[in-house]
Formats: structure tokens, C-alpha cells, sequence
């Protein structure tokens, strides 16, 4: 999808794929090319919605029930095609892959694991197959790359438990968060407390999504009842003055993900994105694809939107680059380099007119 206003980039853009950032928020499935979901399909006998196979993304209004439910679908249908090790590796490589040509030195990707398990033996053998595949991807492209475990808001609380219980077990492997998902409308953010304390007593960092669907109250359910230290989205933060003065206190950095909110009618048009609301109140943002396979558009397409529908400026989008490697759960060397990357970047020259453009 086009995420450009019509207006040419400025001759000064220098090209936001080679700002070195982190990305934390793009979640598993929603993570694949499409061209590998076409092939998968195919593979399996899996007949594809028109949604699915190609042309424009679909527009999916998922600010009512049932656009919501029809994104689930199509993400549900995705997933179906991931059947074997060899496709989890795949996915995970291709995603790191795309990470690199987009300027990030670091992903944490984000993982239902219970979605995999029927077919690939069990939750454990998924994990295992899951965190080998990340361990290869990463030496194979260098970017750094670690997982949260995500939860599903739809379903019981005690299987959230569960999943908090493996993914501490996994801590050490490349686990370091653990979010929550699907429709924050539904239920409460405090029916998934207990779980979300196992995974912070095991030293993971909590990471629900809110703020998305939901206005200012379900960021404050997760930062109240959930003790987030991350928030998947929290862009409508941007609607309580006091909300954004606490996460700006806190340094809670808000995933957002601007061509995403636009995909799924949280908010009209990419100029609505508030944005420049949070960034003015000093919220910390990762700027995030969430499912490229469903947005039609990857990390670099996100600051390039910040750029062409906020009139941000090189030098803030350095900033919400540092922004997103400090909200990372990278070790330090890693931080340092990416920091240094993005002052290189920064002070190096500012390139052609056709820099900032993508085909
Ligand atoms: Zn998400």
C-alpha cells in the first residue's frame, strides 16, 4: 500500500532504511511475505481468500466486531499454511531478512505458540523449533532477534498461565517478553494479572497490547493491573493528557504502528495518527509493521509514513530510532552500536531525491 501523501520526499531525506532501529512489535504469522504465503498455500491444497492472494491489502475496519473478526480470519487462514519445522524456519529467516533491508539490527518477534503446537507435536516442540529458528536467523543475517510469547486475550485466563510458565522455562533461550493479544474489548486486562506477575518474577518484560481498539482505559488496565513495561500500540494514549504525562514518567515505550491503525479503521487517514502527540509528550515509540502480510507495508514504510504524514525531520526520526533500540530488550553492546549506527546516520550526508522512496 502507498503510504506516501502525494508530496515528493524533500531532496534532504536521507534514506530511513539505513537508520539503524530495533522493531518490537511484528507478530509470527503476520510476519510473512506474501509470496511465501502464496507458495505455502499452494503446497498444502490451502485455498486462499482474494484477500490473501494478492493485489491491494485488504481494507479490514476492524474498529467494529466483525471487520475484527474477518482480520482474525484471514490471519487464521495465514497461519494454516505454517505446517512443519522447515516452514517455521522459513518464516523466521524471511522476517529477519526483511528486518535487515529495512535498517533494523534487532527484532523481537511475537508468538502464540499454542497456534503451532497441533501440528508441529506440542507446545514444547514448537518453542524448541521456534528459538532454533530465530538462533539461525540471526547468525545468518545479523540482526539480533528474541522472542515474546503472546497470549490470547479470547482464551482462558489459565492457559495465559501456562504459556507465562514456558516462557520464563525459556528465558535463557531467547525469550524475553510476554504480551497479550487479539480484541482488547473483550474481558479484562486484570483476569490475565496472574499470569502476566509469573512472567515478570521470571525477568521477562510485560508487553500487552492496549490502547488500539480500545481508548485511554485499557493503557491504564495494563500499566494498572498488568504492570506493563511495554505497551503493544498505546497510540490512543495520545487521547488523555495524564495517561501520556505517566508513561513519559515511567519511560513506558508504546509500540506503534501507524500503517497498521490506518488498515484497521483506528484511525482514517495516516495524517490522524497522533503521532506527533505522543513524541511532543515525550512518550518513548518503537515505530512497528505489526502484520506486513496483512498492512502491506514493513518497518522502514513506518518511519517513511512518519516522515511524509508528520513532516518529521531527519533528526527526529534519529530520535524515535534511538527511541526504539532504548525500548528494546537488547544487551548493551548491541544498544551501543545501534545508537552510534544512528548518530553515523545522522552526520553522514543527506542523499539524492529519490532517497526516502521505496517501489
Ligand atoms: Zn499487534
Amino acid at each position: 500500500m502507498s503510504l506516501s501523501t502525494g508530496e515528493a520526499p524533500r531532496s534532504s531525506a536521507r534514506d530511513v532504511r539505513l537508520l539503524p532501529k530495533a522493531h518490537l512489535h511484528l507478530h509470527f504469522t503476520g510476519s510473512m511475505r506474501p509470496s511465501t504465503l502464496l507458495e505455502l498455500a499452494d503446497k498444502y491444497g490451502v485455498h486462499l481468500p482474494q484477500a490473501l492472494s494478492g493485489g491491494a491489502p485488504p481494507q479490514l475496519r476492524a474498529t467494529d466486531e466483525r471487520g475484527w473478526f474477518r482480520f482474525q480470519r484471514l490471519y487464521d487462514i495465514a497461519r494454516s499454511c505454517l505446517r512443519s519445522p522447515e516452514d517455521i524456519r522459513r518464516l523466521v529467516r524471511e522476517a529477519a531478512q526483511e528486518d535487515a533491508a529495512d535498517g533494523s539490527g534487532w527484532l523481537e518477534i511475537q508468538v502464540d505458540p499454542t497456534s503451532y503446537a497441533p501440528r508441529l507435536g506440542g507446545l514444547i516442540p514448537t518453542m524448541e523449533i521456534i528459538l532454533d529458528a530465530v538462533d539461525e536467523a540471526a547468525r545468518e543475517t545479523g540482526v539480533g532477534m528474541r522472542v515474546l510469547v503472546a497470549a490470547n486475550r479470547m482464551k482462558h485466563p489459565l492457559e495465559a498461565r501456562t504459556l507465562a510458565r514456558l516462557a520464563v522455562r525459556y528465558a535463557d533461550r531467547g525469550v524475553v517478553g510476554f504480551g497479550l493479544s487479539n480484541d482488547e474489548r473483550r474481558g479484562f486486562a486484570r483476569d490475565f494479572d496472574r499470569a502476566f506477575a509469573i512472567a515478570r518474577n521470571g525477568g521477562l518484560l510485560a508487553a500487552p497490547h492496549g490502547g488500539e481498539l480500545s481508548g485511554p482505559g485499557s493503557v491504564w488496565d495494563c500499566l494498572d493491573d498488568l504492570h506493563a513495561g511495554r505497551v503493544g500500540h498505546g497510540v490512543r494514549a495520545a487521547e488523555d493528557p495524564r495517561l501520556l504525562a505517566r508513561l513519559a514518567e515511567r519511560g513506558v515505550t508504546c509500540e506503534v504502528c501507524p500503517a497498521s491503525n490506518v488498515a484497521l479503521g483506528v484511525y482514517e487517514k495516516a495524517e490522524d495518527v497522533p503521532l506527533r502527540t505522543l513524541y511532543e509528550a515525550g512518550v518513548p515509540m518503537a515505530l512497528g509493521a505489526d502484520d506486513p502480510l496483512l498492512f502491506g507495508s514493513r518497518l522502514a514504510d513506518q518511519y517513511e509514513l512518519v516522515r511524509s504524514a508528520h513532516g518529521f525531520s531527519d533528526s527526529e526520526l534519529a530520535e524515535l530510532g534511538r527511541q526504539s533500540v532504548r525500548g528494546s530488550r537488547a544487551p548493551l553492546e548491541v544498544r551501543e552500536r545501534l545508537l552510534e549506527g544512528i548518530d553515523a546516520w545522522l552526520a553522514g550526508p543527506e542523499s539524492g531525491p529519490a532517497a526516502g522512496l521505496r517501489g
